[in-house]
């Protein structure tokens, strides 16, 4: 635990939570940068570089393909038509070609992309061919939760998309869009509360991203009691984090109305940008962040926290191929001066199973 840590949870306790948003998860700090396009093979056998790249504006360049139109990419990237005509001096009724190269301003969804990654195909789930939002492939856990109730009430948190959420609970979207009286293809914002109609189960959901980047896992503690991805994004903004929440993945312990054990994939994830969670030894750029809400140098993880860090390692593992001698506390990095995840993490238990 760094210096930083010292005395938190107490603070916390007394604080109210406009202002303890400034407080949570102060082992995340980090350098501004940019992502590059990342090496790998896409379909068709192309680069991913071929297909998307991110921009210095913080959008992406979108190579036209075959049945593409502006409103279908205004889809695909939670973007309106009037952005991208904009962006591109187009308009909206302008047909675009083939291969022609778009700037798709301030994009929300990231892949097109969906290389294999080495993943047991019963473990994968593909995004329907034509769907409006095209997430990346995406791998539902074995981790089912059974839900009791049938209102079940899902709170959004950044990025998540209709699409995500309808997986987690293995509801159509077409579902949660009438329940809540919605139209298709609305869109949905933080902290929104979406009633989720006859969820029974309720599945943890890792988006994978074709990347070679990805080196190392480090596993960090939130130092705080409570917490979940909006709050954390929002303080990590606060602290001037351009891009919000610092970690890649958080694994929540059952407060702010997230389940226990449920994991939370972030914006930087969603965006494959580098982390802010550990400056020392570049670790930023080639360790995927994952960290557990908690004290753990006061407290142990739930046992359902630990279930799912152990089911995330092993994902990310192997899709990644990052070694399990890879897969480290924090404190461990060398240079970096804190006892994060806590001395109290029982380490020995990962190691054990991933
Ligand atoms: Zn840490």
């Amino acid at each position: 635990m760094s210096q930083e840590h010292v005395g938190r949870r107490n603070f916390l306790k007394s604080c109210v939570w406009g202002s303890a948003t400034l407080l949570l998860s102060s082992c995340a700090t980090g350098p501004r940068k940019l992502v590059s396009c990342p090496p790998g093979q896409a379909k068709g056998g192309k680069l991913p570089s071929e297909g998307l790249c991110r921009m210095p504006s913080q959008g992406l360049l979108h190579k036209v393909e075959s049945g593409d139109t502006i409103w279908q990419l205004s889809r695909d990237y939670n973007v309106s038509v009037d952005a991208i005509c904009r962006a591109n001096g187009l308009k909206s009724s302008e047909v675009i070609e083939v291969g022609q190269r778009l700037v798709i301003p301030a994009a929300r969804e990231v892949s097109r992309a969906s290389a294999p990654l080495a993943l047991k195909p019963s473990d994968v789930v593909f995004p329907p061919r034509l769907h409006p939002v095209r997430e990346p492939q995406t791998l539902i856990t074995p981790l089912q939760v059974p839900i009791h109730s049938r209102r079940m009430v899902h709170e959004v948190g950044p990025l998540e998309t209709v699409w995500r959420i309808s997986r987690m609970y293995d509801v159509s979207e077409d579902a949660i869009y009438r329940a809540n009286r919605m139209k298709p293809g609305s869109r949905i914002s933080v902290g929104q509360k979406l009633l989720i109609p006859n969820a029974k189960v309720f599945h943890n959901v890792i988006p994978l991203y074709p990347s070679q980047k990805w080196r190392y896992v480090l596993v960090h503690h939130t130092a705080t009691e409570i917490g979940n991805a909006s709050l954390i994004n929002k303080s990590h903004h606060s602290r001037g984090f351009w891009h919000g929440l610092g970690y890649h993945f958080l694994i929540d312990n059952g407060t702010l109305s997230k389940g226990d054990g449920q994991i939370e994939a972030s914006p930087r994830w969603i965006k494959q940008q580098d982390g802010a969670h550990c400056k020392a030894g570049g670790m930023n750029s080639k360790a995927i962040g994952v960290c557990l809400v908690g004290n753990f140098s006061e407290e142990l993880p739930t046992p359902r926290q630990l279930r799912s860090l152990i089911y995330l390692t092993k994902t990310l593992n192997q899709g990644y191929s990052i070694p399990s001698s890879r897969v480290v506390p924090h404190r461990e990095v060398r240079g970096a001066s804190t006892e994060c995840p806590g001395n109290r993490f029982p380490w020995s238990t990962l190691e054990r199973y991933v």
